[in-house]
């Protein structure tokens, strides 16, 4: 798994997790897209490089990206980080704030563009315009990329693509990690333990009763991270919410899409054809089959129909490139995750059968030869992980909706889940929301779990030892 955020990355210190022994490996070479005319355009976590890269496509673009990867680190730094480490502010309140400095005023007039446009009006080059669409979908933002008011996934995704990491031994160590450090300060947990409902009296949450028969009383707060929706309608019971709360979310807005993945042991590790093509292949993040920003519209506009792509592309890795340890030694792992509607042809993830999963995983490994030819004679093994798989292993990734709920500007900052539960509060006493459904949203970042610590250590009177800065003042700081 790609973390998103390298080391300095705050929940990572916050948390002591460097104490477990645990690593993240950032890559020299962090994302490429090579194309069938065997030329690869590759980002590299030294700028210069990236920027001759992208000068070999279009010269002009070379400098336009260097003064847009310049703004969205700066504007990442100043805004969006400040907006997503902390509660999200009411949409008005919000408005006001970035209204008042230079770069408010810039993220603002970022944000109104949709994401595909403003990629599309900033950059000439379809390779260039293409990783960026890419890279932008990734963060969950497929189905919603032509939707005025995403623009700044644009400038989250560019500061992005060259702090990409993996975890050494896989992403398991970071869960061994984190589980370390709680167990280090006296909290315990209970894996595989399904809770059948939380317990509410007088209308306050006091603990939650598992399936298994148990019952796990809570003394002051009960948190969840499944997605809003579930916590309240289905654990909690919709008796304990008025009406309007109650139908908004049984509307909750899904994201609509989700990934079929393979993983493939391999004998060599992937060799791509083309005269400059293995230099990418040496790349963390691979994006194969989206060559022009077209591709990631028609995929777009078949995810959001409900319908498969009509051509398979993917997001792929190596990981043994990097991280020899997670295979024995001379062999490799490789995968390839692709983005499919979370209801095809109007169903849900029992779509899913062998059969079907079976046929879609070998156009994937198809895909894959077509850029890495060896990779049909590497083979030894795969295993297939589809969106059902998913919803199986972790329900709260309904229809495997991985990042619990949709991202258009209507679900996102001070409207998600929705503006009455924006805060990770809810109108049930001692019961609070954690998980992706609220602010900031998905991915392996901890954020969601990070602004709701901070509000309950608030209600709960404690004295937190990490200093969250509320960007309410991180804002009016910009101002000054
Ligand atoms: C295939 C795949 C690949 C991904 N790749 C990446 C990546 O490369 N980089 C990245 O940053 N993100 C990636 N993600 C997304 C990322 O994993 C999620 O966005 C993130 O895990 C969401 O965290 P969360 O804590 O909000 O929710 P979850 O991870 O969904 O955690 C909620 C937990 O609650 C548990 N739960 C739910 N209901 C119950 C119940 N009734 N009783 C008991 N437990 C329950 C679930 O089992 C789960 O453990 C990927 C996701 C998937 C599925």
């Amino acid at each position: 798994m790609r973390l998103l955020r390298g080391p300095p990355y705050k929940l990572w210190t916050d948390l002591g997790l460097e104490q477990t022994g645990v690593r993240l490996i950032r890559p020299a070479k962090q994302n490429a897209l090579p194309s069938s005319d065997g030329r690869t355009l590759v980002v590299d976590a030294d700028l210069e490089r990236t920027l001759a890269a992208i000068g070999r496509l279009d010269r002009a673009d070379a400098s336009r990206f260097a003064a847009f990867f310049e703004e969205a680190r700066r504007l990442s730094r100043t805004v969006i980080e400040p907006l997503r480490c902390s509660p999200p502010l009411p949409p008005d309140e919000l408005e006001n704030h970035l209204s008042r400095s230079a770069d408010g005023r810039r993220f603002h007039a970022l944000a109104s563009w949709s994401a595909l446009d403003l990629i599309r009006e900033r950059f000439r080059n379809e390779r260039l315009r293409a990783l960026l669409a890419f890279a932008a979908a990734l963060r969950g933002y497929l189905p919603v990329l032509d939707v005025p008011g995403t623009g700044y996934v644009v400038a989250q995704a560019v500061a992005g693509l060259v702090d990409c990491s993996l975890v050494e031994g896989g992403s398991y160590q970071l869960a061994r990690a984190l589980a370390a450090r709680l167990y280090q300060h006296g909290g315990w947990a209970l894996a595989g333990e399904r809770v059948a409902g939380i317990a509410v009296r007088a209308g306050r949450a006091c603990g939650v009763a598992l399936a298994s028969g148990g019952f796990v009383a809570a003394r002051r707060a009960v948190v969840s991270s499944a997605p809003a929706p579930f916590t309240l309608l289905d654990l909690a019971g919709r008796e304990h919410l008025d009406r309007s709360l109650a139908e908004t979310l049984a509307a909750y807005p899904w994201n609509g899409e989700a990934l079929m993945g393979i993983h493939l042991a391999l004998r060599q590790a992937p060799r791509f054809a083309g005269q400059d093509a293995d230099d990418g292949a040496g790349a963390l993040n691979l994006c194969l089959g989206y060559e022009t920003s077209q591709d990631v519209e028609r995929d777009l506009h078949r995810v959001r129909a409900g319908a498969l792509p009509s051509a398979v592309a993917l997001h792929a890795s190596v990981p043994t490139r990097f991280d020899p340890s997670q295979a024995p030694p001379g062999r490799h792992t490789a995968f390839g995750w692709q983005f499919v509607p979370s209801r095809p042809g109007g169903g849900d993830a029992s779509f899913w059968t062998p059969a079907a999963c079976e046929r879609q995983a070998a156009a994937m490994v198809t895909t894959w030869v077509r850029y890495a030819p060896n990779v049909a004679d590497a083979e030894l093994a795969r295993a297939v992980h589809s969106p059902l798989d998913t919803q199986r292993l972790l329900p709260s990734m309904w229809l495997g909706d991985r990042h619990h709920g949709s991202y258009h500007p209507d679900n996102t900052f001070g409207r998600r889940p929705c503006p009455e539960l924006a805060g990770y509060r809810t109108p049930i006493d001692g019961l609070y929301l954690c998980g992706s459904s609220s602010h900031p949203g998905g991915s392996v970042n901890g954020l969601g779990g990070y602004n709701a610590a901070g509000v309950i250590a608030g209600d709960l009177g404690l004295d937190p030892w990490w200093r969250p800065v509320h960007s309410r003042d991180a804002l009016a700081a910009l101002a000054a």
